[in-house]
């Protein structure tokens, strides 16, 4: 072991901070089982009663149509695709229906970048949301969505999240980080989309507006392991500055059907990057374990490298599937792995205040073995709403001339 390992392991221990370049030693040369033990230690002294959480929401993708195209993506189609869907708020509705019956109380959502909905169209539907449900919650807009609604509006970030709000939404997924370094998004031809100082600055106004929201990480595309840690430490320094951060979720690449290609990173890295960023984001309550692109055997084992809490049961899956990976499990399942690797498993919200236990031990809950989709395959409905809204697209004027 090197000596910067070894004071590193010490830093740790006495609970302070890890310089960079400690943080990339550790990530680089620290072996497997220390960075585990390490990163248990961070965990077992913020969650100290050996509680492992999860929540129960569902993963809707309201539309498939986006003009950012970014290379490790599989699940976008562009404008004017014949498999492009805009989901009508009915159809919404009826999956809001189906996560209550499931004991769930929240939607994540988040779409392509469609140049046919406006800020409108969201505002619509986040108060017809809250007029039909008012205690659901909506976990929305990852920050690229809010800068294309930002473009789109010729509003600042702060306007758009201020419009947002007013309509209902509660919280913001972390979703399209990737790797907060420029090299890395033009490689990846998501610097357009939003590039590194723009997807932190939407979350620096969000939690100024007082939306909590999530951080994640995207690796094993064409970054290094140096800019995986800035990534990190980008994230600590927003941290540091604003705090509103409740959660950090880390996942692999998944290449399958995407334009970019290449090999999904193996389970010990994946391993090795939570457990680091445990370690590194010393001011991150909670990290969590994505078993959607690792499955439920690593999922599992990230409870003993840093992880505490396993995410959301999987109702509905979209964008990880359209690469080629598809793990299913419902709660059954998550508190089968949490509670075989030693914990209890608890039910929480966006802001990780415990619901409860399980929901299955209080009533009687439909299996979910299968993952849904957001549209059966081959309904190529288009939602009679979006007639309210100006077309942009020259597809979608012709569409409507044809109509
Ligand atoms: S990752 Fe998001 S923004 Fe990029 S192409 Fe896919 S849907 Fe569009």
């Amino acid at each position: 072991m090197t000596s910067i390992i070894a004071r590193a392991a010490a830093k740790v221990r006495d609970g302070e901070r890890l310089t960079p370049a400690e943080s990339v030693e550790m990530y680089l040369h620290a072996p497997l089982p220390l960075l585990g033990e390490l990163a248990d230690v961070v965990r077992e002294r913020k969650h100290p009663r050996r509680v492992a959480t999860y929540i129960i929401d569902r993963n809707v993708n309201y539309t498939n149509v986006c003009v950012a195209r970014c290379s490790f993506c599989a699940f976008y189609r562009p404008v004017g695709s014949s498999d492009g869907y805009v989901l009508g708020f009915d159809e919404i509705f009826r999956k809001i229906d189906e996560t209550i019956e499931l004991g769930g109380g929240q939607l994540l959502l988040q779409g392509g970048h469609n140049p046919d909905l406006p800020l409108e169209w969201y505002e619509d539907l986040f108060r017809a949301v809250k007029a039909r449900y008012p205690s659901f919650r909506l976990h929305a807009l990852s920050p690229p969505e809010i800068i294309h609604l930002t473009r789109m509006s010729r509003l600042s970030i702060a306007g758009v999240i201020e419009r947002l709000i007013a309509s209902g939404l509660d919280s913001i997924p972390g979703g399209g980080a990737e790797i907060l370094v420029d090299r890395v998004r033009k490689a990846l031809n998501c610097y357009n989309k939003a590039t590194s100082d723009e997807w932190l600055e939407v979350m620096r106004q969000a939690h100024r507006a007082g939306l909590r929201t999530t951080a994640t990480m995207m690796y094993g595309t064409v970054d290094t392991p140096d800019e995986r840690i800035e990534h990190m430490l980008r994230l600590r320094a927003l941290q540091d500055e604003v705090g509103g951060f409740t959660a950090f979720i880390a996942w692999s690449y998944q290449p399958e059907h995407t334009e970019l290609g290449g090999v999904q990173a193996t389970g010990l890295e994946y391993l090795r990057t939570l457990a680091t960023a445990r370690l590194v984001l010393d001011n991150f309550p909670n990290l969590q374990a994505s078993w959607v692109t690792q499955g439920g055997k690593v999922g599992q084992l990230s409870l003993a490298y840093g992880a505490n809490d396993m995410g959301s049961v999987m109702i509905e899956e979209n964008v990880v599937r359209a690469a080629g990976a598809a793990y299913c499990m419902d709660e059954v399942e998550i508190v089968r792995n949490i509670e075989d690797a030693g914990f209890t498993a608890r039910r929480r919200n966006m802001h990780y205040e415990i619901l409860g236990e399980p929901i299955f031990r209080q009533k009687e809950v439909r299996r979910m073995l299968n993952l849904a989709v957001a549209r059966e395959e081959g309904d190529g409905s288009v939602p009679a709403e979006l007639a309210n809204y100006p077309a942009r697209s020259a597809s979608e004027k012709r569409r409507r001339a044809l109509q």
